[in-house]
């Protein structure tokens, strides 16, 4: 016989004290249910401010396949998944929640693809509970919106609930973007990928730590990364002033040659400069917006510090691409 495979599971944690008590005993069995792999449990704190460092600290003493990484500060979801997955020895990752969102038992679901020969398996939410509706509205609409944008496409109501091979792993250790959508980049790397939908529990306990500026930010992310689309409407919105433009001088040319009336001024004027303006204070800003990512990848920063960690694997301070 082989060796067993090696799973290693990422956690991202940002003040999830309330919630870890529950988690790492839930995930423990879970995994331990699956038969014929070893795993690892690699917990991210994210700059938490309550004892989640304390209570991960305490889980990494008790059991030498929990390891914890804990950064220098919040530097947010995407990054604390990135930082594990960059650490992570296993034959395959598994990303899943800390809040029990994504129920642990589902992981057996996504080995026994795996084990099909399936590269990725991502979670597809086939119902969502205890989501407001404005959160329900808004994330469906997000996907849609940007699926029509995106040049690959990016799996309708899927989260970073997935289990990815190595392979892929690897394509994604290998992608140093800083504004990271790693549902949209495992999207992007491809292999062979299948849906396996689930049931999108409640969260365990807490309040959701995605508040509206951050899911704002998330969503510009996942559509500026994904597409040059937005540029193009810049581009459309600026020949259709520059057409109506066009139109109203035909008009007023008709009027003053075979007639005696004037175009009237005042109304007309600053209905013109106005929407001019507009146009293209919405285009500069459509711009920036890319030039401040351009900006951000051109200083090169580290895309995350460790301030301390405990258990056996040792990750490394930083990613540098
Ligand atoms: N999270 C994180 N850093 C952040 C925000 C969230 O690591 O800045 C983690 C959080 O602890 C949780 C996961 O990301 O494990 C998803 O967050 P949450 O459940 O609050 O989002 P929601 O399910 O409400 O969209
Ligand atoms: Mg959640």
């Amino acid at each position: 016989m082989t060796a067993p495979d090696l799973l290693s599971v990422v956690v991202p944690c940002y003040n999830e004290a309330e919630v870890l008590d529950e988690t790492i005993p839930q995930l423990t069995a879970a995994l331990q249910a699956i038969p014929g792999i070893g795993f690892e449990i690699i917990f991210v704190d994210d700059g938490s401010r309550d004892g989640t460092l304390a209570r991960l600290k305490q889980a990494a003493d008790a059991d030498e396949r929990i390891h914890v990484m804990s950064f220098a500060r919040n530097f947010g979801h995407q990054i604390a998944v990135t930082a594990g997955t960059d650490v992570a020895a296993g034959d395959a990752v598994v990303l899943i929640d800390a809040d029990l969102q994504d129920p642990p038992e589902v992981i057996a679901e996504m080995v026994e693809k795996w084990r099909e020969g399936y590269d990725v398996v991502y979670g597809t939410r086939s119902s969502r509970q205890g989501e407001s509706a404005f959160k329900l509205a808004t994330a469906r609409a997000f996907y849609r919106l940007l699926n029509r944008f995106s040049e690959v496409p990016i799996p309708l109501d899927t989260g970073d609930f997935r289990l990815m091979d190595r392979r892929v792993v690897d394509c994604l250790k290998a992608m140093p973007e800083r504004h990271r959508f790693v549902r949209g980049m495992v999207a992007w790397i491809g292999f062979d990928q299948i849906a396996l939908p689930y049931e999108r529990a409640e969260r365990f306990a807490g309040t959701s730590k995605y508040p509206l500026r951050k899911m704002l930010r998330f969503a510009t992310d996942g559509i500026l990364a994904f597409s040059s689309r937005p540029l193009q409407f810049a581009t459309g919105m600026g020949i259709m002033a520059a057409s109506l433009a066009l139109l109203g001088i035909i008009y007023a040319l008709v009027l003053r040659i075979f007639t005696s009336v004037w175009v009237e001024g005042w109304t007309a004027l600053m209905i013109a400069v106005l929407f001019l303006g507009g146009v293209q204070l919405l285009s500069l800003g459509i711009i920036g917006e890319y030039i401040a990512r351009i900006h951000d990848e051109a200083k090169e920063r580290p895309l995350y510090l460790v301030k301390s960690q405990f258990g056996a694997r040792a990750p490394r301070a930083s990613r540098h691409p």
